[in-house]
């Protein structure tokens, strides 16, 4: 398989698949950069090897065709200064001006076309079905788009001699630019670009190729949404520390009182099903036995330290207390592995956020002895940069859903693509 690294894309035109989904502000201006900034190494690369690029991306998720407010027009001076070239516009992604920009592109040029999600090809699924639409119309539906998004893709893959996809944010989706493309170009002639690999490699690092002791820390608000995680990780792993909110359905299915704590009560057996599996496995789980309770939910809130199993009624647990910290962090500085998805408390107020940050930094000094730590999941990398520790972990994930889905030991549509699995 061909890597960005080693690739001389001199001469060639490179269609490069990027995540510039970038938030806007009301007057539709970039109010952060990061997923744009995260693109320049792969795109600078094609650029100083004397190749040239079209750029393919989404913003937002437009629903019925091109909506102004979608236009990645907005973000195309934002592209162009950070690139340090003079970025070309195609006002539309299909098309005779597509077309002719991508056919006239010189080496050292880029294009950047119009949102991909204006067609419904981009998705491969149906736009505009009334509610009440038939079983049969739907399907119907379904397999003209299906045929259709074949004839989108292939004419994206017209653009380029190569194709290089560095959009991990959406490589859990089998869509036309990050997937079904892939088929229009042989073996040696699509790749990753460094955010790609970068992400791949760090969740590999994890799931892989891990030096022992690996540490999982997973917390956040639900155990609903973490188990096929935790399932995953089980065999895996050596210690698995459970925090936030989702903690607190462990202590009720061991008999806890929990008093008004965040609780899935459908999910009682299932957590004493994850404490015989890890007992069976071997994984070390450490469940928090203290916790700051609070009597609302609030960054003003009156608080009591509580052992995690017994919160007087109607107080509820925010934050890990100094026991839980300690032997937690204690677990985390002699690991060599480390995952954190989840925030162990509610560290959107300041009184709450103790947790989290001594987690982060017991992760940030493990690291600095050699560890090497992955953090993913939006909150937890939320988390990370608000106690300013991003620089001083091995790897912060840009992706959401797909990290999660790639944790989850789930293959991956556009990693597939291009490497078979
Ligand atoms: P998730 O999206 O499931 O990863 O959950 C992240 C959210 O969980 C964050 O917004 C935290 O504030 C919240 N959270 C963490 N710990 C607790 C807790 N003990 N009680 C309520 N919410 C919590």
């Amino acid at each position: 398989m061909q890597t960005i690294e080693n690739y001389n894309f001199a001469g060639k035109k490179a269609f490069i698949r990027v995540d510039f989904n970038v938030p806007l502000n009301e007057q539709l201006e970039v109010t952060d950069s990061t997923r744009i900034r995260a693109a320049m190494p792969t795109l600078k690369k094609i650029l100083s090897d004397g190749g040239s690029v079209i750029i393919g991306s989404h913003l937002g998720r437009p629903k019925s065709g091109a909506e102004d407010k979608f236009s990645l027009k907005h973000i195309l001076p934002v592209v162009s200064e950070l690139l340090g070239v003079s970025v070309q516009f195609a006002n539309d992604c299909m098309g005779q001006e597509a077309i002719e920009k991508s056919v006239e592109l010189k080496p050292g040029e880029a294009l950047l076309l119009e949102n991909l999600r204006f067609y419904a090809e981009e998705e491969g699924k149906p736009r505009g079905l009334p509610d009440d639409a038939s079983d049969e119309t739907k399907a119907e539906a379904k397999k003209e788009i299906k045929e259709k998004q074949k004839a989108f893709a292939h004419q994206l893959a017209s653009y380029a001699d190569v194709y290089v996809n560095d959009a991990f944010g959406t490589a859990h989706r089998a869509h036309a630019s990050t997937a079904l493309i892939a088929d229009y170009f042989n073996e040696n002639s699509k790749l990753f670009g460094y955010l790609m690999q970068n992400e791949i490699d760090a969740v590999e690092k994890v799931l892989k190729t891990s030096v022992k002791p690996v540490t999982a820390i997973i917390g956040g608000s639900k155990v609903s949404t973490k188990i096929t995680i935790i399932k995953n990780l089980m065999t895996k792993i050596d210690n698995l520390l459970i925090v936030g909110g989702m903690a607190f359905t462990f202590s009720k299915a061991q008999g806890g009182k929990i008093g008004n704590s965040l609780c899935e009560d459908d999910m009682l057996d299932l957590a004493n099903e994850i404490l015989d599996e890890a007992q069976k496995s071997g994984v070390n789980i450490v469940l928090p036995n203290d916790t700051i309770a609070a009597d609302k939910f609030a960054a003003d809130a009156n608080t009591q330290l509580c052992t995690d199993k017994n919160i007087p009624d109607s107080w509820m647990g925010l934050d890990l207390g100094p026991a839980s910290i300690q032997a937690m962090s204690d677990v985390i500085k002699s690991s060599k592995t480390i995952l954190w998805n989840g925030p162990a408390g509610v560290f959107e107020f300041e009184q709450f956020a103790h947790g989290s940050k001594a987690l982060a930094e017991a992760i940030a000094e493990a690291t600095a002895n050699g560890a090497f730590s992955l953090i993913g999941g939006g909150d937890s990398v939320a988390a990370i940069n608000k106690f300013n520790l991003a620089d001083k972990v091995s790897y912060v994930s840009t992706g959401g859903g797909a990290l999660l889905e790639f944790i989850e030991g789930q293959v991956l549509p556009g990693i597939k693509a291009i490497r078979g699995f």
